[in-house]
Order: C-alpha cells, then sequence, then structure tokens
C-alpha cells in the first residue's frame, strides 16, 4: 500500500510515548488508500514534557486531527479547547480534531467497546450485570459503554484496593454511580456466577504472555448461561481467557474489533464522513497480526 503525498496532503497522526508500537497507522491509512483522500496518518512520538510544544505546533502546521494514546490521554485534557461531556465523563481523550482554530477532544474508545456487544447481542441490557476485570483508563471506557448500554449492575475488580477506592470516588459525580461497585479481586469468584458480560480490561493474557488468562478453567466454568466474555486485547487471538471462555459456550469477543471500531469512529471525525471503509480498516490490522509480526495493544 503507497500513500501518495503530494503538496496538499493533509495530515493526521497519532501521539503516544512510546508510539512505535502502535497499529493505528495501518489502519488509518488503509483506508485512506481505499478512499483516494489527501491524507496521510503518521506516528508522532511525543515525551510528556513536549505535550503543549506539540500540540502548538500541530497548529502551527495544520494539522487536521490525531489520536491519543498512553501516556496522553488524560494530560492532554487541560490542553484543549474542548472536551465532549462523554470524554469527560471517561476522564480521557483519545481523538482531537482541529475545528475553527481549535482544538476539540472526544473519546471513541466507548463507541468502540459497544459496537461489537451491539453487532453480536441486539438484546435488552437492562438486565445485565457487567463484571469488569482491571481499573486502568480501558476499564474507564468500558464502564461509560456499559453505563450507555443500560447495564443493571457494574462490577469492577482490582488488585489494589487503594487505587479502587480511588477509582470508585473518581465516579461519585456521575449519574451511573449507584450502578457501580468495586472489589478486591480476592472476591472475584463471588461475581463470576453473576456476569452476564465479563471483560478483561488487564493486560494478562497479553503476548508474550500468551498462557496466562484473569481466570482459571474453573473459575470460567462458573458464568452463567449465555454470558458473554469480552478480552480489550487482541493479541494473541483468541486469548487464553477466551479459548476458556468458548469452552464453556460463552459468547466471546476480542479486543480487535473495539480498536477498528474506535479508529473508524475517529476517522469518520476528522473527515466529516459518515461512512468509512471499516472491512478495509479491520483487514489492515488483521493481515499485520496473520503476519506473525508480535507487537504490544496499542
Ligand atoms: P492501565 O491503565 O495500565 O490499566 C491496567 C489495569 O490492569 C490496572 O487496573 C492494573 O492494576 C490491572 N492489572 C495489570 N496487571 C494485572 C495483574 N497481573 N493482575 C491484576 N490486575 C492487573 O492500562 P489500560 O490503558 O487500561 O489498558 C488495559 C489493556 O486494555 C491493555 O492490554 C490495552 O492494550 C488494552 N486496550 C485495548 C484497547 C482496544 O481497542 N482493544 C483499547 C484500550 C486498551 P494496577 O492499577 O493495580 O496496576
Amino acid at each position: 500500500m503507497i500513500t501518495r503525498i503530494t503538496g496538499t496532503t493533509k495530515l493526521l497522526g497519532v501521539i503516544g510515548y512510546p508510539v512505535e508500537h502502535s497499529l493505528s497507522p495501518r489502519m488509518h491509512n488503509a483506508a485512506i488508500a481505499e478512499m483516494g483522500v489527501d491524507y496521510v496518518y503518521l506516528p508522532f512520538p511525543i515525551a510528556p514534557h513536549n505535550l503543549q510544544v506539540a500540540i502548538d505546533g500541530f497548529a502551527a502546521i495544520g494539522v487536521v486531527g490525531f489520536s491519543v494514546t498512553i501516556p496522553h490521554k488524560q494530560a492532554i485534557i487541560p490542553l484543549i479547547s474542548e472536551v465532549s461531556s462523554l470524554a469527560q465523563a471517561v476522564g480521557a481523550v483519545n481523538t482531537v480534531v482541529r475545528k475553527d482554530d481549535k482544538w476539540i477532544g472526544t473519546n471513541t474508545d466507548v463507541e468502540g467497546f459497544i459496537a461489537p456487544l451491539l453487532s453480536i447481542c441486539n438484546q435488552d441490557w437492562s438486565q445485565t450485570t457487567a463484571v469488569i476485570l482491571g481499573n486502568g483508563g480501558a476499564a474507564r471506557a468500558v464502564i461509560a459503554g456499559c453505563a450507555q448500554l443500560g447495564c443493571a449492575q457494574i462490577h469492577v475488580i482490582g488488585r489494589n484496593l487503594n487505587k479502587l477506592v480511588a477509582f470508585h470516588e473518581s465516579w461519585s459525580n456521575s449519574a451511573l454511580f449507584s450502578h457501580l461497585h468495586v472489589h478486591h479481586w480476592d472476591k472475584l469468584p463471588k461475581y463470576i456466577p453473576q456476569a452476564n458480560l465479563l471483560v478483561n480490561t488487564t493486560p494478562i493474557g497479553m503476548y508474550p504472555h500468551i498462557n496466562e488468562a484473569p481466570l482459571t478453567s474453573e473459575e470460567v466454568k462458573e458464568l452463567p448461561s449465555g454470558a458473554i466474555a469480552y478480552d480489550l486485547t487482541y493479541n494473541p487471538n483468541p486469548t487464553k481467557f477466551l479459548k476458556l471462555a468458548q469452552q464453556s459456550q460463552a459468547v466471546t469477543i476480542n479486543g480487535l474489533e473495539m480498536l477498528v471500531q474506535q479508529g473508524a469512529a475517529a476517522l469518520k471525525i476528522w473527515l466529516e464522513r459518515d461512512i468509512v471503509p471499516v472491512d478495509i480498516m479491520r483487514q489492515a490490522l488483521i493481515e499485520h497480526l496473520e503476519l506473525g509480526v508480535k507487537t504490544h495493544n496499542f
């Protein structure tokens, strides 16, 4: 795939530190080539102390928009002009667009997380109990997604009680607070039989630790009938957690589709289009991962 760069080519990209492992340039440039639009999407390694100067520089050179990944998803918030209410609720921005000489930030991880759930399960979520493993940045988007779906209860399981309490408190002004509960990992066995939707947002099982899983095979067997097991990790595909869940007849979803759908949502914002070639974006990632190029998740 060759992107033709001309004197009029417009700039998109991803900021992170490090950013070399990001799969977003492959995914977005595949879509750009397919659409035949005059854009290019580049990786920008920006050290935390350079974030402000990088954003100012992006404005100066007319960057149209950019993705935001670790460690800038929270740090960018005070540096941009507007933050969508969703990104405010999540507490993280993953997509920024330049509009009327302003940087506008939003969070497409929530839409990315929900998309595969809506496509495989057209169900009433109001009876669903969601159990989320991990309480880091991705868990915040997952919680916002579960709230958007209308899940009845959201239980977050973490390994560090102090962080869990602070995490819980950070949602105290949110309407979903009364549905949100946090528990130490010791309590996980109690919540597995209630987990209609079990989401792994920890890196447990991610390449190269492919023989690890957040639950034992015995614990996975305790999932209720019809449960959905969702792993945000996409490398390997499937993870050990999802293999165990498949053996227990759970519906499984891996993190690739979330990555694709959050990217598609961002590209729609930057290009002001209703439709982008999602299949091409997905295929670009699958081909890359199947080539055996081992990367960490972005
Ligand atoms: P993060 O902010 O570092 O959070 C990771 C969470 O996992 C923390 O709560 C951490 O606990 C917990 N954790 C880590 N190792 C653990 C272990 N051995 N046992 C129990 N808990 C453990 O990272 P993140 O940004 O949320 O990302 C989490 C994962 O989601 C990564 O694998 C990332 O690649 C993936 N992700 C995928 C997508 C996608 O589009 N598919 C999008 C975003 C993220 P402590 O706080 O106690 O350390």
